[in-house]
């Protein structure tokens, strides 16, 4: 009667809108300041002032047939150009209109990517530990997806993906600055990578592509850059969201834009555009592609972000916790004190504080802690956390 595989994963709701839920039954419960959420990656910085004046100038447009229209399948050629212009700019990409399909956020961008490259017998590679939606939007195209655990530090683990390659790679997906971990990958490990990468495209005859999940690229700290993997190797196609840079996830915009030396590059978008078609993708919410377009050079207020960082992180040291430092994101990565996530989680449930347990990211004992919340909650969270602590000294 019904697609059994998309009922599955409509009725197991992920772990972390799980958490989220539960902490929503418990603020009506014990009254919101007594829940402690750290589950769900929703800014809590607001949107740039520029959003809302381009808003308010879009919204007084006389022709709202235009503002509300559609666009081409692909994206207004206009707000095209202006991210083409954008990233030749920053990163002198060579990019053109013609290699950018806007789409609604970086989930679009993924699945619509994957679909783009999927033969049969496909896999595509992950590195631990990973946006748990990797593995249903990669499922959905029907390729496997092969899993490269956690290298020192959260690092990518080259060892292993060397050893993983094989002829039915058809891509990688990176993720920098990373969910769950806040790890930015250096330039030598990237460097790295894709010697890896075209060493084995020659040995196997065929390209092996980079699939670049950016919604974190603009929220980094202490003057970090984060190396744009089109400089570096051919074969990549980037997923960019403004969901988190600018504030907006709930308007559900973004871009996929394939690098202009890219093998087959034209033919590389018309599988995107065929993909997006396909998917029921076509033309992004177009108020706000508008507005992304007028907004180019906006970014939220990091340093919000930051001070979250520093206050969890100097915390959370002191009380004896083990982590990464984050260089970027909202996300701090946590060993579990004890080997079993889940069950630190829930011991940490019981004191109102929420945080996600590590499995879903692909690795164990681990908990992800989302500090886009604001720096009074964390604040008043820190006793919590020692408590937390002194209850495994016992
Ligand atoms: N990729 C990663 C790593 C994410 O963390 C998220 C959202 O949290 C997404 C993709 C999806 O982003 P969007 O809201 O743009 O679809």
């Amino acid at each position: 009667m019904y697609n059994e595989k998309m009922y599955k994963l409509g009725s197991n709701r992920s772990v972390i809108r799980d958490l989220f839920e539960y902490g929503k039954k418990l603020a009506a419960e014990k009254g919101e300041e007594n829940v402690y959420d750290f589950s769900l990656g929703n800014p809590n910085v607001p949107a740039p002032e520029e959003v809302r004046q381009s808003l308010e100038k879009l919204i007084s447009f006389p022709d709202s047939t235009v503002i509300h229209g559609y666009t081409s399948a692909q994206g207004d050629f206009t707000v095209r150009k202006t991210i083409s212009d954008y990233i030749n700019e920053r990163y002198s990409a060579g990019m053109t209109p013609d290699l950018i399909y806007m789409t609604a956020g970086a989930a679009a961008s993924l699945s619509i990517t994957l679909s783009a490259l999927k033969e049969d017998n496909d896999e595509f590679i992950v590195f631990a530990p990973f946006f748990p939606e990797y593995g249903v939007f990669i499922g959905n195209t029907g390729a496997k997806t092969v899993v490269i655990g956690p290298g020192e530090n959260m690092s990518l683990n080259l060892t292993e993906f060397e050893s993983k390659i094989t002829e039915n790679t058809k891509g990688i997906i990176i993720n920098s600055p990373n969910n769950p971990s806040g790890v930015v990958y250096t330039e030598t490990q990237i460097k790295a990578l894709c010697a890896v990468l075209e060493s084995k495209s020659k040995k196997y005859g065929h390209p092996i592509f980079v699939i670049c999940d950016e919604p974190y690229r603009e929220i980094v700290y202490d003057g970090i850059t984060v190396p744009y993997l089109m400089n570096y190797y051919k074969d990549t196609i980037v997923c960019y969201s403004y969901s988190k840079s600018l504030s907006l996830p709930g308007e559900r915009i973004g871009y996929i834009a394939v690098n202009p030396e890219c093998t087959d590059a034209e033919n590389v978008y018309y599988a995107v555009c065929g993909a997006g078609r396909s998917l029921g993708y076509v033309c992004a919410p177009s108020l706000f592609q508008r507005v992304v377009a007028d907004c180019i050079r906006c970014k939220g207020d990091i340093d919000a972000y930051k001070r979250n960082r520093d206050l969890l992180c100097n915390a959370l040291e002191d009380y004896g916790y083990d982590f990464v430092k984050p260089e970027g994101a909202f996300y701090l990565f946590v060993k579990a004190l004890e080997p079993d996530a889940k069950a630190f989680s829930d011991r940490a449930k019981k004191l109102g504080l929420l945080l996600v347990p590590s499995d879903s990211f692909g690795v164990k004992g681990y908990v992800r802690i989302s500090y886009c919340v604001s720096y009074d909650m964390i604040k008043r969270s820190l006793p919590l956390f020692k408590t937390l602590a002194e209850s495994y000294a016992e």
